[in-house]
């Protein structure tokens, strides 16, 4: 993994940051009490390609808990596991419309409505492999790791804040293990699902995950086959209609590639066949992603024509 100054990505990346740089609108979250210490101004813009190279602008290296960044690749280890038609038996495939912690869940089956919001992102981590949660936790860092390309580790003290504060998610929990799609031991499941949540990773990983997704299941700086193919497909497909919560509509006109963002500040944004990007900037909007990872993304898109449904 290397940056490379000097050359037109970089430059390019460099311009969109300077830009942005002071953009001040939204507030960093606070209702997970570790993640209001951060500073505010921290701003990095990563971008992987397919051959490997990374390019990066800015806070690229300070690391960062994932938050629901996590959520696209614990369904990839979820798919890997035990298949799409088992997946979707548990976990819906629509896009909310609504908020990131949203309660609603599918009347007839119990099932919350995708695994890019809370409900279903703790269900798909119950549905990692392993043998009890410390096994399933191991395994989804281990899983994060090889997107990564590099052994990642925990925030402790950012699981321990979850934990200790996270009522909303619990009693989303409660309902689907009362409504069947959630089994197990709650509390355990919930520990597992804030470890995930709870990964320190930098901009210029998210950009090698989300670069990972892009092309098909393969690690390009590492090499290695992470999830085949089909699964990075449909993680892909989830991304795109469900990946920023209920501005997924706005983001898929404007920006037009799948993305997810988390509560943190990250965005990842995925261009199948291209390359990942990774953007971090604390400050969220009220739908509780970055706002100057919003905006870093709408130029990005704009300058390179890079929007999905383009046609010439
Ligand atoms: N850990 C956070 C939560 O469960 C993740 C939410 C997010 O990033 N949107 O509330």
């Amino acid at each position: 993994q290397q940056d490379r100054p000097g050359d037109p990505l970089t430059a390019l990346l460099d311009q969109v940051r300077l830009r942005l740089r002071d953009l001040d609108d939204g507030e960093p979250a606070s209702y997970i009490p570790e993640l209001g210490r951060v500073d505010p101004d921290l701003f990095g813009l990563s971008l992987c390609a397919l051959d490997g190279q990374v390019y990066a602008s800015g806070d690229t290296t300070t690391p960062f808990t994932v938050q629901s960044v996590s959520k696209p690749f614990v369904f990839a280890l979820a798919l890997a596991d035990h298949g799409l038609e088992n997946v979707l038996a548990r976990v819906g495939a629509e896009p909310s419309g609504e908020a990131f912690n949203s309660i609603r869940l599918e009347p007839v089956t119990g099932r919350p409505p995708n695994p890019m919001v809370n409900a279903g992102a703790i269900v798909t981590s119950s549905l990692v492999a392993g043998d009890g949660p410390d096994e399933r936790s191991a395994r989804i860092l281990e899983g994060l790791s090889a997107f990564a390309g590099r052994p990642l580790k925990v925030d402790e003290a950012v699981f321990a804040s979850e934990r200790a504060t996270g009522d909303r998610n619990r009693a989303l929990a409660y309902l689907m293990h009362n409504a069947g799609s959630l089994t197990g031991d709650v509390e355990e499941q919930l520990a597992v699902y804030f470890r995930q949540c709870s990964v320190l990773v930098t901009c210029e990983d998210l950009a090698v995950m989300h670069a990972t997704l892009a092309g098909g299941g393969v690690n390009p700086v590492t090499g290695d086959r992470v999830v085949a193919p089909r699964h990075a497909q449909h993680v892909l497909a989830v991304m795109a209609t469900c990946g920023m919560y209920d501005a997924s509509g706005q983001w898929m006109l404007q920006v037009g590639m799948p993305a997810k963002s988390g509560v943190s500040g990250a965005i990842g944004v995925a261009l199948p066949g291209q390359f990942g990007i990774g953007v971090f900037s604390p400050p969220l909007e009220e739908k509780g992603n970055s706002v100057r990872g919003i905006a870093a993304c709408h130029l990005i898109s704009d300058q390179f024509g890079l929007h999905l449904m383009r046609a010439t």
